[in-house]
């Protein structure tokens, strides 16, 4: 096995005092700090040469770094070595009975795959692997003209679903290949709205989750938006209030939450102020009218508030909401999702949202246990994906971490992706 030292994390009781001696006295640059939330713990790295000290603070008395220096005092906390194949050095270590903290790897910040080595087995310290990841996730936006059309892939951050449920019938072992779960058994997922701009005007679908989540949700989907949409339009030279119209393709909170937004004195208002909500009414229905199995889906705030204020463009079918710009529905994920064609001199592109949220949903049977009526799902993405395949529709996967968009190939019976964005 090769391994390179990646970095040496080091707990500190007091960051003040730790930052007077690595940055002051050494003269070290330190960047800013980055927030592990599900470890309570903030990270503060200091780039030496091809390595990095990283500043461990614990952010909450629970975290298990504090817990660390309540036993031994302040000091050297780990290391970490990179590897090029983490699963086979795993393999590796595993055969001479080394004793591992985790014998499969799990998520670490920046899309990286880490596993832990039990301190017991490293001569007393704790070893963490490491392999980076072949694509590191991209959030900034990325256009594509098409035909007429401009479209821009923004995105809204990154949060974690439960990986079962992301794929429904196909057992852990296949799906963990593609997307490896963390300790919660949930994997990494983007919010990727797109804009469209035209000579009509300028419209989002979808608009991720926005800003409201409370503590606790936050917490349970893992949501990190330190890249969020505002970023992401500013970046592309655009400002909420440029939008004449937001489309929705359904009204899930990591679809629409991003709708609306809290004022100063904490009313719910719309997010993009001059725009037109296209929603479809069946979809309204169904949002407002919710059971057991949709309703933790649905945040009335999200999209009642605009009803409120006048702003919603109600339509009943499938039609081109826009020149270049069509809604189809597909049932399945719900009774009323929909995806979007855009059409422009002979190109089509499809923002598919829930239909393939991801590039590991391309294989017909790789359905979500979320959606309520998973035949439905199947018999629209067959037909879809063979027509995708045969006229070359650029797909946009709305929650895919490492893939804004691409074309769906077909080769000896094997399906992939060949990715544009
Ligand atoms: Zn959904
Ligand atoms: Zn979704």
């Amino acid at each position: 096995m090769r391994a390179v030292l990646d970095h040496i994390g080091i707990a500190v009781r007091n960051l003040d005092e730790a930052l007077a001696f690595y940055r002051d006295a050494l003269g070290l640059h330190v960047e800013a700090p980055e927030e592990v939330a599900a470890q309570r713990v903030r990270a503060h790295f200091v780039p030496v040469g091809e390595s990095n000290i990283e500043l461990l603070e614990a952010t909450a008395s629970d975290s298990a770094i504090a817990k660390y220096i309540e036993k031994r005092g302040p000091g050297i906390h780990h290391i970490t070595l990179r590897v090029e194949d983490i699963r086979a050095a795993l393999v590796q270590l595993k055969s001479r009975g080394v004793r591992l903290v985790d014998e499969q790897p799990r998520p670490g910040a920046e899309g990286a795959l880490v596993a832990f080595i039990h301190p017991s087995a490293a001569h007393g310290v704790l070893v963490e692997l490491k392999e980076k990841p072949a694509q590191a996730i991209d959030l900034r936006p990325q256009r594509f003209p098409l035909g007429k059309l401009r479209l821009t892939s923004v995105n809204d951050g990154l949060f974690r679903l439960d990986g079962g449920a992301m794929f429904g019938v196909v057992p852990r072992p296949l799906w963990a290949k593609k997307a490896p779960p963390d300790d919660r058994n949930r994997i990494v997922l983007a919010m990727r709205p797109l804009v469209v701009e035209a000579e009509w005007g300028r419209m989002i679908i979808d608009c991720g989750v926005g800003d409201k989540m409370d503590a606790k949700s936050a917490d349970i989907y893992a949501l990190d938006r330190r890249r969020h949409l505002d970023h992401a339009l500013a970046d592309a030279g655009l400002s909420a209030e440029s939008f004449d119209s937001v489309l929705a393709t359904h009204l899930h909170f990591d679809h629409f939450g991003g709708a609306t937004t809290r004022d100063a004195r904490g009313a719910v208002v719309p997010r993009f102020p001059r725009a037109t909500y296209f929603i479809r009414r069946g979809e309204w229905h169904d949002a407002t009218h919710t059971h057991e199995r949709n309703r933790a889906s649905y945040l009335p705030d999200d999209f009642v508030p605009l009803d409120k204020a006048g702003v919603v463009g109600f339509y009943d079918a499938d039609h081109e909401v826009q020149r270049g710009v069509r809604v189809v529905r597909t049932g399945g994920h719900t009774g009323q999702h929909q995806i979007v064609f855009l059409e422009s001199e002979g190109q089509t592109a499809v923002f598919t949202a829930d239909l393939i949220p991801t590039t590991a949903h391309v294989q017909d049977p790789w359905i979500m246990g979320y959606d309520l009526f998973p035949m439905d799902t199947l018999t629209f993405k067959k037909r879809f994906i063979r027509d995708a395949i045969e006229r070359e529709f650029l797909i946009f996967f709305e929650h895919d971490p490492f893939v804004a968009a691409g074309y769906i190939r077909e080769k000896d019976g094997k399906r992939s992706v060949e990715q544009v964005l």
